[in-house]
């Protein structure tokens, strides 16, 4: 199921960013604790009224060296491009500017919902500053402040009125839906040809061109797939795909359609910084990871080199301990052959339960290896474990005071886990809540 998504519009300094972080709030990722995987704040999912969604600003968009007023453009058809819904946020102490006006021009033209907030309105007093904004045409503008916090509810009720009524399922649960993503040129779409086995998409030479691909279905070994489209596959023309972040929106797009997402790292390059934030996105949705080395044709090796980028990426990638590491080239197809099967079983694990009676003998057992920690002369005491929950999977722990719960001891369960189950590919999550 897809998520709906809503995007903030508006020229700079109206308080968009502002208003996304109250929206977003305070979230704890699970990646938080892993040094340099450091986040963009300009997607995220956040909740209403038990109603999930996507939210982004798209004034953390910033695109190249365009004059001002074409990236506020810019800005506006990714929100039309990418969102259900699109809240068009205005400042209510300047009143409407011209390039208010403009955007608004644009949003006219799509078939998009828009949401008008007027921010800026602290205090009661202030409130027939948004009358002006009637003008820009859609509708009742909603105050806010993100300053105090106000109105947000007002306004998150009137984009939640706007989602799509029934989510539908996209494709049956036994589907494997994978993505692959990675810097450009790393080779993905040659892979993607090279897994499809014909030339049914476009290959060419030049940095950031892709082909023209949606989601791709087919079947292997009596085992259906759906390859998801990642950044830069539709739509291409447009002056913004080539910026870095709007390509990142799209792979964080299509890492949340997929149940596996494949992490293509290029050989010849070795790895860089980029590909272990692009990593991380993948770890900390929470999908099943493989780490898939391509060109491995084209560089020179002896016995060792493997084991050698095997360690590299180990080292790199601390956080994605659990994934297999695969070493192929689209080019000449070696072990490409690997690459199905290896996304089968991971997303086998990725989706893999476990009996409590079973897991709870191996917290035991763990226990019964490694006494609990104490704190300040409290001990944890761990009561039993039940996994509520796949695609991650995950655990929940009941123990006396989840504070005594350290991360050291939770990763030792969590080894343990692993020993004992398997679970190669997918993170898994434990949780430490206090027995009532
Ligand atoms: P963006 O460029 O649209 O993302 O705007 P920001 O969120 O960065 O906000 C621009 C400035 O407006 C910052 O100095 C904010 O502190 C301020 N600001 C944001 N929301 C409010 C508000 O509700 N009231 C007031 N008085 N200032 C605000
Ligand atoms: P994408 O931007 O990640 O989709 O990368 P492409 O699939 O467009 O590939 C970028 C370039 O790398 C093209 O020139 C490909 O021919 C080349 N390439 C892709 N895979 C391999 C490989 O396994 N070995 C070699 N030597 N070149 C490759």
């Amino acid at each position: 199921m897809t998520k709906p998504v809503v995007a903030i519009v508006g020229r700079p300094n109206v308080g968009k960013s502002t208003i996304f972080n109250r929206i977003v709030g305070e979230r704890i990722s699970i990646v938080e604790d892993v040094p340099g995987v450091t986040r963009d704040r300009i997607y995220s999912s956040a909740e209403w009224l038990n109603t999930t969604f996507n939210i982004i600003d798209t004034g953390g968009i910033d695109i190249g060296d365009e004059p001002l007023l074409m990236q506020i453009r810019q800005q506006a058809e990714i929100a039309i491009d990418e969102a259900d819904v699109i809240i068009f946020m205005t400042n209510g102490r300047d009143g409407v500017t011209a390039a208010d006006e403009e955007v608004a021009k644009i949003l006219y033209r799509s078939n998009k919902p828009v949401v008008l907030a007027v921010n800026k309105i602290d205090n009661p007093e202030m409130r027939e500053n948004i009358y002006d904004f009637y003008t820009l045409g859609f509708g009742e503008p909603i105050p806010i402040s993100g300053t105090h916090g106000l109105g947000i509810g007002d306004l998150l009720d009137a984009v939640v009125a706007h989602f799509p009524k029934r989510e539908t399922k996209e494709y049956d649960a036994d589907v494997i839906k994978f993505c692959l993503i990675g810097r450009p040129n790393v080779g993905k779409s040659s892979l993607v040809n090279a897994i499809l086995g014909e030339e049914r998409v476009i290959v060419s030479d030049i940095a950031g061109t892709t082909r023209d691909a949606i989601d791709t279905t087919f079947k292997r070994d009596g085992q259906e797939y759906v390859i998801i489209d990642t950044a830069g596959m539709r739509k291409r023309g447009k002056v913004y795909e080539s910026t870095e972040k709007y390509s990142v929106l799209r792979a964080l797009k299509a890492i949340e359609r997929s149940d596996v997402v494949l992490v293509v790292i290029n050989a010849e390059e070795g790895i860089i910084e980029q590909d272990k934030k692009i990593a991380g996105y993948a770890h900390e949705a929470g999908r099943g990871v493989v780490i898939v080395v391509n060109k491995w044709d084209a560089i020179e090796k002896d016995e060792k080199t493997m084991i050698e980028f095997e360690k590299k990426i180990r080292d790199h990638f601390q956080f994605l301990d659990y994934a297999p590491i695969v070493f192929v080239s689209a080019k000449t197809k070696q072990r490409l052959h690997k690459l199905l099967p290896i996304i089968q079983m991971v997303s086998e694990n990725h989706a893999m339960r476990v009996q409590t009676n079973v897991l709870n003998e191996v917290l035991m057992d763990a226990i019964a290896m490694n006494p609990t920690p104490t704190h300040n002369g409290q001990r944890l005491k761990i009561y039993y474990m039940t996994q509520v929950a796949v695609k991650p999977p995950t655990f929940v722990v009941f123990v006396n005071d989840p504070e005594l719960m350290h991360f050291s001891y939770e990763r030792f369960l969590e080894n343990r886990i692993r020993d004992t189950f398997g679970f190669e590919g997918t993170p898994i999550k434990i949780i430490a809540r206090p027995r009532k």
